[in-house]
């Protein structure tokens, strides 16, 4: 299952191997192979969807559930009360390169506002 030519859904049908740090019904979540930050996981939903642009009233659920998810994970690793930053980069002026919608969640050192 999963569309074609895509490498998220590839690592959601385990066809290429990630470094799984959690997952559940609707999601998974795993670190990102060139990390930007000492703490850098995408969490990205089972079920396909091109990007935050594509969204709809049908991924209301699934958006909340990729926060909390966020959220959990945060907790569960300890750096919650430090903080953490979340992102999605959108389209082609958010920096987004790969199109299968995922949250990045960043931690372990500061972040600065703007980013670049
Ligand atoms: P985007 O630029 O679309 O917001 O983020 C895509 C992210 O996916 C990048 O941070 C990139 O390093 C990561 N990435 C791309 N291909 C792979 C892969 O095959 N495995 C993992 N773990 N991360 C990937
Ligand atoms: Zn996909």
């Amino acid at each position: 299952m999963g569309v074609d030519g895509c490498i998220f859904c590839r690592i959601v049908g385990g066809e290429i191997p990630a470094a799984r740090v959690f997952e559940d019904e609707v999601c998974v979540a795993f670190d990102d192979l060139e990390p930007q930050a000492p703490v850098h996981i995408l969490i990205i939903p089972r079920e396909h969807a091109d990007s935050l642009a594509s969204a709809t009233d049908v991924h209301k659920e699934t958006l909340g559930h990729l926060m909390l998810a966020a959220v959990k994970i945060a907790r569960d690793k300890g750096f919650a009360d430090d903080g953490y930053r979340v992102v999605i980069n959108t389209n082609s002026d958010g920096g987004q390169t790969v199109f299968h919608l995922h949250l990045h969640l960043l931690a372990g050192r500061q972040f600065v506002f703007p980013p670049g």
